[in-house]
């Protein structure tokens, strides 16, 4: 497969997994799930206030990291995440952001606002979930370089979320959209990331999380997507394990490893979101069902980025 399929499947693949799952985000129980939406729950775009196919903050922040990255992936670490808070800033002010955007996100821009360095502007305890959910650009720029992918990605949280955990969490994304990118196999990614995570130091609870996928995948997801399992990932690492969850059950299934993260009863749209860019990474844009990919909000412009971005990836030699 090439590499543009690759690509447009991940940033597709991320905004239909982000407005599949934005309808459930709030909803608790899959009771209430099932009664608003019928027996199999979400297995379509809804339109509700905002048209059928919108996506949410995550898709819109993953957006902002894919910009920067096109306008700076080439400078400096300080020259990128200027930009990257510029980027930020901007949605943060913008009409369009009013899709349910996360509060340590909007706290964090704030801080950038008013011109608190990029590394020290993130909510230091926070480990929620905004900023591993916004980094799939950032695997698929640094898809050759895993070193300078972790430094970067862990460096994109650091702008809102200042936890450790979150850190890592920003990275596992990233990880896991090379690792989908490059066309590795999927069985190996649970026990890698944990690998690398332990590596990372900070990256335990991730690793503590992923490496109880193997042994719950054959679980159904209403028994493991809750805080009996791997949780509700309103957390970095319970979205990153939930994600890795929902595509290593249906490795070639974008259509099940979507609607899998979008009917939760935690973050849906996060869960959908990361899955949906391993999963369109991994299968690439064709398997994006059709009706999804040309309705998704903004279908032309995620195209279009993705060939930018593979354009000005980071390759080495
Ligand atoms: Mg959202």
């Amino acid at each position: 497969m090439e590499l543009r399929d690759r690509f447009q499947g991940a940033m597709v693949g991320l905004a239909v997994g982000d407005a599949l799952g934005r309808p459930t985000e709030f909803i608790t129980t899959l009771e209430a799930i099932h009664e608003r939406f019928g027996p199999e729950g979400v297995t379509d775009f809804v339109a509700d206030w905002h048209p059928a196919g919108t996506y949410t903050d995550d898709t819109q922040m993953s957006l902002c990291v894919a910009r920067a990255l096109l306008k700076a992936g080439r400078g400096t670490l300080d020259e990128l995440m200027t930009v990257m808070a510029e980027e930020f800033v901007a949605w943060d002010r913008s009409p369009e952001n009013d899709r349910a955007p996360g509060v340590t996100c909007r706290a964090g821009c704030e801080k950038l606002a008013k011109g608190v360095p990029w590394r020290e502007a993130g909510v230091a305890e926070s480990k929620g979930c905004g900023s591993a959910m916004r980094t799939a650009p950032i695997g698929l720029h640094y898809l050759e370089d895993e070193d300078q992918l972790i430094e970067v990605a862990r460096a994109s949280s650091l702008l809102t979320h200042g936890h450790p955990t979150a850190l890592a969490a920003a990275a596992g994304t990233a990880l896991l959209v090379a690792w989908a990118a490059r066309g590795e196999d999927p069985p190996e990614y649970p026990a890698r990331l944990a690998k690398v995570m332990i590596d990372m130091a900070d990256g335990k609870e991730v690793a503590s999380l992923v490496q109880r996928i193997p042994e719950v995948l054959t679980e159904p997801p209403e028994a493991v997507l809750h805080h009996g399992g791997l949780g509700e990932a309103w957390t970095g690492e319970e979205a990153v394990a939930s994600a890795l969850y929902c595509f290593c059950r249906s490795p070639e299934d974008f259509r099940q490893t979507v609607t899998v993260g979008a009917n939760t009863v935690g973050d849906s749209d996060s869960i959908a979101c990361i899955a949906g860019a391993i999963s369109g990474a991994f299968n690439g844009i064709s398997a994006v069902p059709k009706s999804w990919r040309e309705q998704v909000e903004n279908s032309a412009y995620l195209h279009e980025i993705a060939v930018d971005l593979l354009a000005s990836r980071c390759a080495i030699g």
